[in-house]
């Protein structure tokens, strides 16, 4: 693919992450309906074992991002798709021993993380975008047109997420996530871990400020 040459900041470039999960924690994932098919396929878990949707409330400062879906007529009932979080530590509920259980089914966002993609008329330009403590080392050496091509994909998919997101409000917007899933037709069968628990969000865990990526976000707290 012809593409003009990335601008990479050198930070981004030497970045190399040292696996201590510290990212999974404290933020919610919002995810498309790609990823949480890919992530469903992979476990066998139903969809709604997957996600979750916190309020406007539980994220910080989002409310004018995309990806908030609306369940009824009242603007204030909107929720953002996110990974579901484990109820006891706030973090991810793939996080197992500090690691990602389901690293190659993980999400768009957790591929890209912590490297922020911005479009610009000279070329693509890279960049890093930390906002948990980020125990890093600096001698890595970024695959800068893999990370172009998986944002490239992001970004496709993100776009056929919001026409989605359009179609469920156009068709007056339920108030039941359930019915979101299933519009969605993300797979609703339940593992053997049973029923799914009631969507309930974590202890707040941070205040810092939010990240310029409209994909991953910190719990409001
Ligand atoms: S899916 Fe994996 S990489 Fe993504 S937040 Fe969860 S544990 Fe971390
Ligand atoms: S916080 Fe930084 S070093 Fe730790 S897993 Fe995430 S990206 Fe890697």
């Amino acid at each position: 693919m012809n593409r003009p040459l990335a601008i990479v900041d050198a930070a981004a470039r030497r970045f190399r992450c040292t696996g201590c999960g510290n990212c999974c924690k404290e933020v919610w994932i919002n995810v498309t309906d790609a990823d949480v098919r890919r992530l469903c396929d992979a476990t066998g878990l139903s969809a709604a074992e997957v996600v979750q949707f916190p309020s406007v409330d539980a994220v910080e400062g989002t409310a004018e991002d995309d990806g908030w879906v609306a369940f009824g007529p009242d603007p204030k009932d909107v929720g953002l798709m996110t990974l579901r979080s484990n109820r006891a530590t706030g973090a991810c509920r793939f996080l197992v021993d500090d690691r990602c259980s389901v690293y190659e089914a993980r999400p768009r966002a957790c591929r890209l993380y912590p490297w922020d993609v911005e479009r610009t008329p000279a070329g693509p330009k890279v960049r890093l975008d930390i906002f948990t403590e980020c125990p890093h080392e600096e001698d890595g050496s970024l695959d800068v047109p893999s990370l172009l091509d998986e944002y490239e994909l992001d970004e496709e998919e993100r776009q056929a997420y919001e026409e989605r997101i359009w179609e469920w409000e156009a068709e007056g917007a339920a108030e039941d996530p359930l019915e979101f899933l299933r519009f969605l037709g993300l797979p609703s069968r339940h593992s053997s871990l049973g029923p799914p628990p009631a969507a309930e969000e974590p202890a707040s865990q941070g205040t810092a400020a939010k990240p310029q990526r409209s994909s991953v976000f910190r719990i409001f707290g």
